[in-house]
């Protein structure tokens, strides 16, 4: 065979995967280029389909041969072409084993020294560097980034895990210390002049480094169990058993405790006038939560007793909201559904001369209770009418006959009492307005002070557990169930919960819509639950919250930040991870000619997320800030000249020239790709930062319409406090409490992830009720993200997800085109130190 002439050389080197320049460079070299020839030509002969590993690999033993294990180098090339020898190491270790004679004679002694045929699999591999970063966590967490290339020696000293591909090893520990760690920063820069391995000093304001999660599930500490020390300990362990409180007569007592059979019975009694916020879901976990405890039973009662404030899609909205939180109503009830009971009692109440009709102003009312100097308190001259007159009366209201105003039922209780709820409430208005159950059979209707004593009694609840502004109204409470003779439960209060930064009051949230400041009640910036579930907050995150913060008497405003803490908890163990870009720039590399496939795992610490295939080609995007075109020492990211590791990638890239735009922005980073393949020792990245590649055939990137950033609504901690903002809480929006980004780009993983969920039996209903914000993602370093609503009602996303197609990822690519995707950030990765 005739020698072959240069330009074969060239092109038989390109075709194992060699660049242009590396193959005219390997052609010239009169050492190297007969062997990779011979080993070329042995493929061909064999008609294998050269790819790029196989190159590399032929490409090593070439390069690497020594005079010893010449005569084998067919042998060799043969066992890497028929896949028996696969990594680097492998060859190398065949390359030594030949020293000590014909590794053909000695085939099976060959093949167990050089590892053929051991599959060390991912899923092992992230097993076992979990298991190291686990028992070393503190070490890592102390040492940080220091620690890398020891941990790697020493991890690949574990004997299983001898033939793991060391690149997967090493991209393996790298991805995992920087989900336990985050990204290099200031702690990371050498220490000057104090010696190698000396730590360097942490950085005030700066959160701790969370040790290595034990188990990817939701922690246990949100699981249902979790919250018995809720009801196990403090006053709220303390209260009667069911049965145990006293009543009037023991005909009421046998009654109740003939309709209990020894169970405790509470309610959550919301008044259907605006979304639940924050605060119920306190009331939610305490009055389910105490039944689920004692395993008894919890009614959802609407308190509906004012038409004129009350509307249906509030009452959906609650129910939602509660099975939401996790909690199924035993029953659901309306206060109205007793409004001809609470009737007949309050005939009774009348009959008993314990109620009478009055026609004074309100006015009248406050004066005749001691006016503004609380001076004595003195009756009206309708408190001594007679009974007959005031059933009259009292008919006459229910009849119509009177206007709103003119006329009100009040209970006859103690003027002398210290207890202003001991002076003649009021038990029935007149409100001309259609209710929703009820329509226009009523125009009087009870009042809270009436109707919620009353309901809890006819329901037979042994708990009545409500907040301490209704302390007082425990003595009214308990005179009017005596009064009608009637059951009477115990009632016990709690402290509300507020937190900082917002404001829950339904008046003060719809004066913010009434301003334009949010566009709903569902503005993700608010702390209703309907806002915190668009947002994308879960459920069990805040119940966890609601539950350590326990059952106390006291009025509690809880740092924002605390909700937020359960919120990255929650989520770092159930969210998969996604690259995604806020602000891209193009990256071109210059010496990547064919794309390749690249593995990528949902959660490097957890194989349990599974993984999703994402194209390497020669350009691709990462974020504006993670480049600077003026370089210094103490950036680890890309410059001018400088290299930067690319998660999961194949090789560092170094960047070689810089495009800039006429207005002097930077278009685009010229870079080559750090493989190896041209000989050259691979620079080593300082750091690894986050990229999309850009392959239009695979639908990449995907380009979020919408990614809305939110921070607090309120300047301040304590917006509705005047001392602090005199002009009132419409004064003290924060102009960045909504940042919206139009450019970002993600990996096609999140199709992988939506279809997945969609097509999962038990989500499919979640797609059908539209849950999609059970969709979450954590953004690598960026945050944590959920989809919002909007994608819903502005697209056919839905269907594109559903139907027998559904599975496939191309489909929902395809059609994302026609469809808005938004997204929402639930929260950040880590504690903003300035707040
Ligand atoms: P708001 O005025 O904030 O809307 P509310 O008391 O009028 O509250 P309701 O619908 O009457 O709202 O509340 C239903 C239940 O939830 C009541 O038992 C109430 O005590 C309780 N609740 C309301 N706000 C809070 C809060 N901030 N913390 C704890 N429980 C609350
Ligand atoms: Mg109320």
């Amino acid at each position: 065979m005739a020698d072959p002439n240069f330009d074969s050389l060239v092109s038989a080197f390109k075709k194992l995967g060699l660049t242009d320049e590396k193959a005219a460079e390997t052609a010239k070299n009169n050492k190297l280029s007969p062997i990779l020839y011979e080993t070329y030509r042995l493929a061909e002969e064999n008609s294998v389909d050269l790819n790029k590993s196989f190159g590399s690999l032929l490409y090593n033993l070439a390069s690497t041969i020594t005079p010893e294990a010449r005569e084998y180098l067919s042998f060799i090339s043969k066992e890497i072409l028929n896949g028996n020898l696969t990594s680097n190491d492998q060859v190398s270790e065949a390359i030594k084993y030949c020293k000590k004679g014909n590794p053909q004679t000695t085939y099976d002694d060959f093949k167990s020294h050089c590892g053929v045929g051991i599959v060390i699999s991912d899923a092992q591999i992230v097993s076992k560097v979990s298991e190291f970063l686990k028992a070393n966590n503190e070490k890592l967490v102390s040492d940080r980034y220091r620690v890398l290339g020891l941990f790697l020696s020493k991890i690949r000293q574990d004997p299983e895990l001898r033939w793991a591909k060391a690149e997967t090893v090493k991209a393996t520990l790298e991805a995992q210390v920087l989900e336990i760690i985050g990204p290099k920063d200031e702690r990371d820069v050498p220490v000057k002049g104090k010696g190698k391995g000396k730590k360097a000093p942490k950085p005030t304001g700066q959160t701790e480094a969370k040790p290595a999660a034990t188990k990817p599930k939701v922690p246990s500490k949100y699981t249902p169990a979790s919250f018995a020390s809720m009801f196990s300990e403090g006053d709220i362990s303390k209260l009667h058993k069911p049965g145990e409180n006293p009543q009037i007569s023991d005909k009421i007592l046998k009654e109740h405790l003939d309709f209990i059979k020894g169970s405790v019975i509470t309610r959550f009694p919301p008044e259907p006038n605006g979304f639940l916020h924050i605060g119920h879901a306190k009331a939610i976990n305490v009055n389910f939560g105490y039944a689920e405890y004692h395993k008894g039973k919890c009614n959802l009662r609407y308190d509906d007793t004012n038409p004129e404030t009350e509307e249906v899609k509030y009452l959906e909205s609650i129910l939602e909201t509660v099975k939401w939180l996790g909690f199924k109503p035993d029953q659901i009830l309306y206060a109205s559904d007793y409004f001809d009971k609470l009737y007949e009692l309050s005939l009774h109440l009348i009959e008993k001369g314990l109620a009478y009709v009055c026609h004074c102003t309100g006015e009248q009312i406050h004066e005749s209770r001691g006016g503004d100097s609380m001076g004595p308190r003195v009756a009206c001259e309708h408190r001594d009418r007679s009974v007959e007159s005031s059933l009259l009366e009292f008919k006459k209201m229910r009849d119509g006959r009177y206007k709103s105003g003119e006329a009100i039922l009040r209970m006859k209780m103690d003027l002398e009492d210290g207890n202003p709820q001991m002076w003649d409430l009021v038990a029935y208005r007149i409100i001309f307005a259609s209710h929703h159950r009820t329509g226009n059979k009523w125009c009087i209707y009870p009042t809270y002070d009436f109707a919620h004593c009353l309901c809890d009694s006819i329901e037979n609840i042994t708990h009545s557990l409500c907040t301490t502004e209704f302390i007082q109204s425990r003595k009214s409470y308990y005179w009017l169930c005596d009064a009608v003779d009637v059951y009477k439960p115990v009632q016990w209060e709690y402290g509300r919960l507020n937190v900082t930064n917002t404001i829950l009051s339904k008046r003060k949230l719809l004066k913010l819509l009434e301003n334009n400041i949010i566009s709903s009640l569902d503005d993700p910036r608010l702390y209703t639950l309907p806002a915190l579930r668009r947002r994308g907050v879960p459920a069990i995150a805040i119940n966890g919250f609601v539950r350590e913060l326990g059952v106390t008497t006291s009025q509690t405003t809880i740092e924002v930040s605390r909700l937020e803490n359960h919120i990255r908890d929650c989520l770092n163990s159930t969210a998969p991870r996604l690259m995604a870009i806020l602000d891209p720039i193009k990256v071109k590399l210059t010496n990547v000619s064919k794309p390749i496939e690249l593995e990528v795992p949902f959660n490097p610490r957890d194989v349990s997320f599974g993984s999703h295939k994402i194209p390497f080609t020669n350009t691709l995007f990462i974020d504006s800030s993670d480049f600077r075109a003026v370089d210094s020492k103490d950036y680890y990211r890309l410059a001018p000249g400088k290299t930067v590791g690319l998660l999961y990638a194949p090789g560092p890239i170094t960047c070689t020239d810089v495009v800039y735009g006429e207005d002097g922005k930077v278009i685009e980073l010229i870079c080559k790709l750090e493989d190896g393949a041209d000989g050259l020792p691979i620079p080593k990245p300082k750091t690894y930062i986050q990229w999309v590649p850009y392959s239009p055939e695979h639908g990449s990137p995907v380009v979020l319409d919408e990614l809305r950033l939110y921070n607090n609504l309120f300047k301040h901690s304590n917006p509705y406090d005047k001392s602090v903002v005199p002009d009132g809480y419409l004064s003290d929006i924060n102009p960045e409490s909504l940042q919206v980004v139009k450019s970002a780009v993600i990996e096609t993983g999140i199709y992988d992830l939506i279809s997945r969920f969609a097509n999962d039996q038990k989500t499919k209903q979640h797609f059908d009720d539209k849950n999609f914000e059970e969709l979450r993602f954590q953004f690598l370093r960026t945050g944590y993200f959920a989809v919002d609503k909007d994608t819903l009602f502005s697209s056919s996303f839905v269907e594109a997800c559903k139907g027998p197609q559904s599975n496939s990822v191309e489909k929902l690519a395809s059609t994302s085109k026609n469809n808005v995707l938004v997204l929402n950030r639930v929260v950040t990765l880590k504690e903003d130190p300035n707040k």
